[in-house]
């Protein structure tokens, strides 16, 4: 099979529920097989087969049901949900234990495989609880009815609680040597599913951020004026978008290098950062270019912020960077329409950003140090 061929697994807690439906179904049907195999080899003259092969079909029928559930429903957020059917499933699995010769049944590894996924798709502490309950459950099922409940009968089980039945060597090897295995696999599971958690995060921190001014980048301002275009529309308040460029800035790598112009930036982007309201965005959206999405209820906020900045930036202390070094910065304004009703925010939005852009050149063209609105004729500079 070529790579591009391979389908991704889906990390994501209903991905994984059903992938452990999955392989439930798989290794109940495996059991159901072996369990079929001895009852043909054995003549079926044992009462006990076919109960056994009863109880293997329940489990095949859950884990379907499993797989179904995980499929149709997000368990994603329903960790209740994820948590009681991986503690059912155990118990089932615990009962054919108990049933199918203890420490030796087959039905152990399926009862692994739930507290592998009960690490990948809980929480440590529901994880650690959820195997606790299952380990003790399947060291005292062994221990209740070491050939099964069905075969022993109920009456030595309950001889062997008041009686209180010494394990042998040999049972208490198994059932310890169980215990190890569902406590690790159940570890190994937490700490594979925190160590994903924690690299997708990071590589979400990393696709959105920039590293240089530590601003977000423009795939997360334009993903967040997509949000407040929306919330806009619903509450019908203003939202305008400046998209500021520093002038001349080739000038500054030039004439003093690229630390000096990255000092710059760095500079700047704090500059802003001190200048934008509470509830505004900002981001560096290229290389010496920065945007702001404006929200709030004065409509000229972003004119307002437009001339504050363009002030802030030209009486910077620039010679604290530099010696002799001044800089200056252009802005284009555009504000959203919020007359117009049931806008299209993908259009909304990009028509936004090109009037800003577009507004910025005129800004450019018009000698720079100055900001300008769109629909509004004059520059202005301040
Ligand atoms: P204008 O006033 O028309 O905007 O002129 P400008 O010189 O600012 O514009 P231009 O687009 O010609 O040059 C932008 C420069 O920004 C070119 C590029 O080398 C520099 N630049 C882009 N990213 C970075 C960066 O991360 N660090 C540094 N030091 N320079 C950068
Ligand atoms: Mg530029
Ligand atoms: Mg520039």
């Amino acid at each position: 099979m070529s790579q591009s061929s391979r389908t991704p697994v889906d990390t994501s807690p209903n991905g994984l529920m059903r992938l452990y439906g999955h392989l439930l179904l798989v290794a109940a049907g495996a059991i159901l097989c072996l369990h079929g195999l001895i009852a043909v080899l054995a003549g079926s003259r044992d009462g006990f087969l076919p109960v056994l092969l009863g109880l293997d079909a329940v489990v095949l029928v859950l884990a379907f049901l499993l797989r179904e559930v995980a499929q149709s429903a997000r368990l994603k957020g329903r960790r209740e949900a994820g948590t009681a059917g991986l503690l059912v499933t155990g118990l089932i699995l615990v009962l054919l234990v108990a049933e199918t010769g203890g420490a030796a049944s087959a039905w152990f590894l399926p009862l692994l495989m739930t507290v592998t996924f009960g690490g990948l798709v809980l929480t440590g502490a529901r994880c650690v609880l959820l195997t606790a309950v299952l380990a003790a459950l399947h060291a005292g099922a062994v221990w209740l009815a070491p050939r099964g409940l069905l075969r022993d009968g109920f009456e030595s089980a309950a001889a062997a609680l008041t009686s209180g039945r010494p394990m042998g060597v040999e049972e208490l090897t198994s059932v310890s040597t169980h215990t190890a295995f569902l406590f690790l696999a159940a570890w190994i599971a937490m700490h594979l599913s925190h160590e994903l958690t924690r690299k997708v995060n990071a590589l979400e921190q990393h696709a959105h951020r920039d590293p240089l001014t530590g601003l977000p980048n423009r795939r997360a301002f334009v993903e967040k004026l997509r949000r407040e275009i929306g919330r806009a529309d619903r509450y019908a308040w203003p939202i305008a978008v400046l998209v500021l460029d520093l002038d001349h800035f080739k000038r500054v790598n030039d004439n003093h290098g690229h630390a000096v112009g990255d000092t710059v930036l760095a500079h700047t982007a704090q500059i802003l950062r001190d200048s934008i309201g509470p509830v505004d965005h900002l981001a560096r959206v290229g290389g010496e270019e920065f945007a702001v999405a404006a929200v709030a209820a004065d409509p000229n906020h972003g004119a307002e912020l437009a001339d504050r900045i363009v002030r802030r930036v030209r009486s910077y202390d620039w010679g604290s960077v530099h010696p002799g070094l001044s800089l200056t910065v252009s802005v284009g304004v555009a504000a959203l329409d919020t007359s117009q009703a049931h806008r299209e925010p993908g259009a909304s939005l990009s028509r936004l950003l090109d009037e800003a852009d577009k507004t910025l050149y005129r800004a450019k063209a018009e000698g720079r140090d100055r900001f300008c609105v769109a629909g509004q004729p004059e520059p202005v500079r301040t």
